[in-house]
């Protein structure tokens, strides 16, 4: 099992893990902090990371990751709840949760 990448908040942690398992990789989220000290500092300052549980995975994986963070293909957009900018890639915004505009292209 090998560490992929820290993810900022466990949201995008979860995303990036959907998104390494959807490409065929076995991976899991875990957080910097186990249960120890769970429940004793908020969720979003338990610096998750994304593992791959098979190592040969690992140079795909963080290619993939590479990807998710600085997408290269398609169209950015700008949520218009809360206006946090997003990558093509994604359909909902992670900062305040509200869709992403169906008339937005890409
Ligand atoms: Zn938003």
């Amino acid at each position: 099992m090998k560490r992929v990448e820290i993810a900022p908040n466990l949201v995008i942690a979860t995303l990036w893990a959907d998104a390494l398992n959807a490409a065929g990789m076995r991976a899991e989220v875990f957080s910097r902090y186990l249960t120890s000290i769970a429940g004793e500092i908020p969720p979003d300052q338990c610096d998750p990371a994304v593992w791959v549980l098979d190592d040969g995975d690992l140079p795909r994986a963080r290619q993939l990751v590479r990807e998710l963070r600085t997408p290269v293909r398609g169209v950015g957009w700008t949520c218009h709840e809360c206006g946090e900018r997003h990558g093509a890639q994604f359909a909902q915004c992670w900062n305040c949760g509200h869709s992403r505009p169906a008339s937005t292209p890409g």
